[in-house]
């Protein structure tokens, strides 16, 4: 009897399947997949995709040794407590996050914050509200969203903690290419604002955002929020490991 029930509810999955099909393909290399919901990716991509090994002990960057802090957050002190990311920011995961961001894949952010939910869960952080990484009005417009705040968002039904905007981003961000990490700083500094002092007020705040390389962004927006915030914790779905760990540029 029990055989039959399961049957019966297999094919009436199938069934709706073919009626209102689900995603069935890997998030990240679009391979096809036996059960989304279960695991939204294939097992190929599982193999590279998490963000584990050493890690640095705030930015969670790859390190040599587990336990240590990387040269980057030596020798800049960093404005937020730790940086968690759960995947890294490479081959198919790299593609996968480039057409979230531009290419109105917005239906990935759920798959990607109940990745980022279960790998925050497993580090019993204590947070109280949940915020993002602004983007320019002009960004928001050409994109149709912020993907930070999509994840921020998700996060918050996920982890059951109120998602409120806390920075806008007031002017464009100037081409940081060739400027050294003191210079982008005070670039990034000056195209922010607060506009959420009195509920961020002595607050510990996750901050949110989709790839983190320099920790440039999340390290300026941690700076402002901590003007008011008890604490900043950020997060991002994947991890862009720099080739040489000294060059934090
Ligand atoms: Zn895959
Ligand atoms: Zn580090």
């Amino acid at each position: 009897m029990n055989k039959f029930i399961s049957f019966c509810k297999k094919l009436g999955s199938k069934i709706l399947n073919l009626i209102f099909p689900l995603n069935t393909k890997c998030i990240f290399c679009n391979n096809e997949i036996v059960d989304f919901e279960k695991q939204p990716y294939c097992d190929e991509c599982a193999k590279y995709a998490f963000n584990k090994g050493c890690k640095c002990k705030i930015c969670d960057t790859r390190v040599k040794e587990d336990n240590v802090i990387c040269d980057n957050c030596q020798s800049h002190k960093r404005n937020f407590k730790r940086c968690y990311c759960p995947l890294n920011y490479e081959k198919a995961v790299r593609t996968s996050i480039l057409s979230f961001k531009d290419s109105n894949a917005k239906y990935l952010a759920k798959s990607y914050a109940k990745i980022m939910a279960e790998y925050l869960k497993d580090k019993n952080l204590n947070f109280d509200l949940i915020t993002f990484v602004p983007s320019h009005i002009k960004t928001i417009k050409r994109r149709g969203y912020n993907p930070a705040q999509l994840l921020a968002e998700e996060l918050s039904i996920l982890l059951g903690k109120s998602c409120i905007e806390s920075l806008i981003k007031i002017g464009k961000t100037k081409q940081q290419k060739n400027l050294t990490y003191a210079e982008r700083a005070k670039n990034l500094e000056q195209s922010m604002m607060i506009t959420n002092a009195k509920q961020i007020k002595n607050k510990t705040l996750l901050l949110v955002d989709d790839v983190v390389t320099t920790c440039a962004t999340i390290d300026q927006c941690s700076k402002l929020l901590n003007q008011y915030a008890k604490a900043v914790y950020a997060t991002a779905i994947a991890r862009n490991h720099l080739k040489n760990n000294t060059q934090d540029n």
